[in-house]
């Protein structure tokens, strides 16, 4: 643990509100304090958790937990319906709470944001107190209700991996002489930008642990994940300041060429089910949400002579979603039966963000409403979501084990389609 005062690094700060929508609701509501509360878009039983108190938490209840389940672990829940108005005004508050005491560097959702200390606070001593000031400081102007974990990193990214360490109330650093000892305990899917996808390429490399990832070498983490990307990784986690790459991906979509047994209308709806079922998952593994459902079906020409189109392409706008679930019934609501010998499926998610920035679109729409109206929407449209299932499985053997496979995702277009 050698410290060198000249090479003291100047910190960073990261924020992350602890249970934060969970933890607005207690604050406004003293009869939800101290109890296990979840946070759902919409009151259905079919609805996951975007939100657990830290009593719900004690008893396994976390964010995506369902709705009955969560009823099985802990009967005495309290099911709150959201309130994304009250809590991004919160948030608000909280911002200039926070910048009474340090300046905000970047607000990266409704419940994170940076902050980088003045010059004459750089030492971590100083540092330290600075954040101790900011919780306080949320604590007495905003609601002592509304705590926080603030992270002290060399770099943005390692302080929020600090943030991570300790919850609730954590105030925990990831100093450059801690690297990479201290994080030897994450698990990989623990890091801010792992998912399952980049996981299972570490496996397939023989690493399963975070101390066997600090043992790659830059060109090993080239190698692994291609040049730009693996760099950029390898850099994050060895304390260096790294842009943060704007998000080029818009789109995740599958399409199909059916098999001639699929060529019914039965068939092109199964094959699309299950087609939206690997999107989603893929979406799901890359750690992104999406905002618009694209289908399209084409079919054999009816008339040569005339032309006549025999297709169509349907798209919906949506709140953020990354569940299969969700999007099932959205795509039964899109789905038009007119085409007699369909030869083609597409399926695209689309407007995709990433997970992180979720709640930020949450707080950015100005209508309250939004949320429920969609899930309303989606749940009246429902029925039995098994019913959907069943469907996606007819085709479910085709289009994984049969030799048809996925055609290739839809080549990115250069711009957004309007
Ligand atoms: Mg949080």
């Amino acid at each position: 643990m050698m410290s060198n005062a000249n090479m003291s690094p100047s910190w960073w700060l990261h924020l992350d509100m602890n249970a934060y929508f969970a933890a607005c609701e207690q604050q406004y509501r003293e009869e939800l304090r101290g109890r296990p509360v979840g946070i759902v878009p919409v009151i259905s039983e079919n609805t996951g958790f975007i939100a657990a108190s830290y009593e719900a938490k004690c008893f396994g209840i976390k964010t995506g937990t369902r709705i009955a389940e969560a009823r099985r672990l802990c009967p005495d829940i309290r099911i709150v319906e959201a309130r994304p108005r009250l809590y991004r005004e919160t948030h608000f508050a909280i911002i200039s709470a926070v910048e009474k005491v340090a300046p905000v560097h970047e607000v990266l959702s409704v419940d994170e944001m940076v902050i980088r200390p003045w010059k004459n606070e750089s030492q971590l001593s100083e540092a330290l107190r600075l954040g101790q000031k900011v919780q306080d400081a949320i604590r007495y102007d905003v609601g002592e209700w509304l705590s926080c974990s603030v992270g002290f990193g060399p770099s943005p990214f390692l302080a929020k991996v600090a943030s991570d360490l300790q919850k609730p109330r954590g105030l925990s650093v990831v100093s450059p002489e801690d690297l990479p000892n201290k994080l030897y305990g994450l698990k990989l899917t623990d890091w801010p930008g792992i998912g399952k996808r980049m996981e299972a390429r570490f496996h397939a490399t023989g690493v399963f642990t975070s101390e066997e990832m600090y043992q790659l070498t830059m060109p090993a983490m080239r190698r692994i994940f291609g040049g730009i990307v693996g760099e950029r990784w390898y850099r994050l986690i060895h304390g260096e300041r790294v842009a943060m790459p704007p998000v080029k991906r818009w789109q995740i979509g599958h399409s199909n060429v059916l098999a001639p047994e699929f060529r019914t209308r039965n068939g092109a709806w199964s094959v699309a089910c299950r087609l939206l079922e690997k999107a989603a998952e893929r979406l799901r593994d890359d750690g992104y949400h999406c905002c618009r459902l694209s289908v399209s079906v084409e079919g054999l020409s009816r008339s040569r002579e005339t032309g006549e189109e025999n297709s169509w392409t349907k798209r919906v706008k949506f709140a953020p979603t990354n569940r299969t679930l969700t999007l099932l019934p959205t795509l039964r609501s899109l789905w038009q039966d007119d085409i007699a010998k369909p030869i083609q499926v597409s399926i695209a998610l689309q407007d995709i963000i990433p997970d992180r920035d979720v709640t930020l679109s949450l707080f950015d729409d100005p209508s309250e409403d939004r949320i429920e109206t969609t899930v309303d929407s989606i749940n009246r449209k429902m029925g039995r979501g098994t019913v959907t299932i069943a469907a996606a499985l007819c085709s479910k053997d085709y289009l994984d084990h049969a030799r048809i496979p996925f055609g290739p995702p839809h080549p990115l277009p250069s711009g957004r389609p309007e």
